[in-house]
């Protein structure tokens, strides 16, 4: 179980979970790559498309 860096909701990522792999928070929509850690993972903001523009 991870948090999502945006909104603090917890992201509970898969136990097959393979490195590259994105996550979504389903509090905030927030996309994340999984990134390989000394334990499990850690959440990198993924490169979102359009989203983002004008906050
Ligand atoms: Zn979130």
């Amino acid at each position: 179980m991870t948090k999502c860096a945006e909104c603090d909701a917890d992201i509970s990522v898969p136990g097959d979970a393979l490195e590259g792999e994105i996550v979504t928070c389903p509090e905030c929509g927030a996309s994340f790559e999984l990134v390989k850690a000394a334990e499990g993972f850690e959440l990198k903001p993924a490169q979102t498309v359009g989203e983002d523009w004008g906050q």
